[in-house]
């Protein structure tokens, strides 16, 4: 569904990727892992538009996306939900969740794509009047994750969807995360909880450096002992 392939992305001079290629087949749930600044946002950046390609080509349902506006990008159903959240926090809940209808061209209706988005996530239901700076660290993320949903992805792509956050609501939006992709959403997943991302996704790619040096199926890769001992904190 989207091959990345062999794509370098600079910031200014500076060389970011180095030749990254992916692959997301369709219904899966692939993830990246890698130390921080080893190019994992940068990878998804790319995806969506938001940094340019140097080299190397990205295509998503056989159309490239090479040059192509973020905004187009979205309207594709390519749905970045970014690290941090990035919420609104001056608006309502309600008003972010509107937000994120923006690029929709197909024809929509606000109330059924509400329902559909508070579905995954109830807590935000009894909160639609409230400012979104006012919710708590998981309830923004799942607002994040909601307003993507609003997007209607094909592939969604979540950046640290787990950072900060306590493992209880760690849990629930793994959860979550599972069930979208068996209703049929195909998912990008970066993440720092590598344990979580590999017992959660079908593929695995490890970078380090802007360089893919390990992929593999998730199962495969949580046996591995180079794994284990970088990023399972050796057990
Ligand atoms: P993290 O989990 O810390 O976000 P990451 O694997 O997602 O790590 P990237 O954010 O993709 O890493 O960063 C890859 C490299 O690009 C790093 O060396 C980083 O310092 C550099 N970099 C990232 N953003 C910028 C920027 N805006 N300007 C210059 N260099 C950047």
């Amino acid at each position: 569904m989207l091959n990345i392939t062999g794509i370098d992305v600079y910031y200014g001079r500076v060389r970011a990727l180095d030749g990254v290629s992916i692959h997301v087949p369709e219904g899966k749930i692939v993830t990246l892992l890698g130390a921080n600044g080893a190019g994992k946002s940068t990878t998804l950046k790319a995806v969506s538009g938001i940094l340019p390609v140097a080299q190397g080509e990205i295509s998503f349902i056989g159309k490239p996306l090479n040059g192509v506006p973020a905004e187009e990008i979205v309207s594709l159903g390519v749905i970045h939900v970014p690290e941090g959240r990035q919420i609104f926090a001056h608006l309502t809940v309600e008003e972010n969740l509107r937000i994120g209808l923006y690029a929709r061209k197909d024809k929509w209706n606000f109330k059924t794509e509400l329902e559909h988005a508070l579905n995954y996530f109830p807590a935000l239901a009894t909160r639609l009047a409230q400012k979104g700076g006012t919710l708590s660290g998981g309830e923004q993320q799942m607002l994040a994750i909601a307003r993507g949903l609003m997007g209607k992805p094909r592939l969604l792509i979540l950046d640290e969807p787990s950072l900060g956050l306590a493992p209880k609501i760690v849990a629930d939006i793994f959860t979550i995360i599972r069930r979208l992709n068996k209703e049929g959403t195909t998912v990008l997943l970066v993440e720092q909880n590598a344990n979580m991302a590999l017992k959660t996704a079908d593929y695995a790619y490890v970078l380090e450096i802007g360089r893919v040096v390990m992929a593999g199926e998730a199962s495969v890769l949580l046996k591995d002992d180079r794994i284990r001992r970088s990023y399972l904190g050796g057990h």
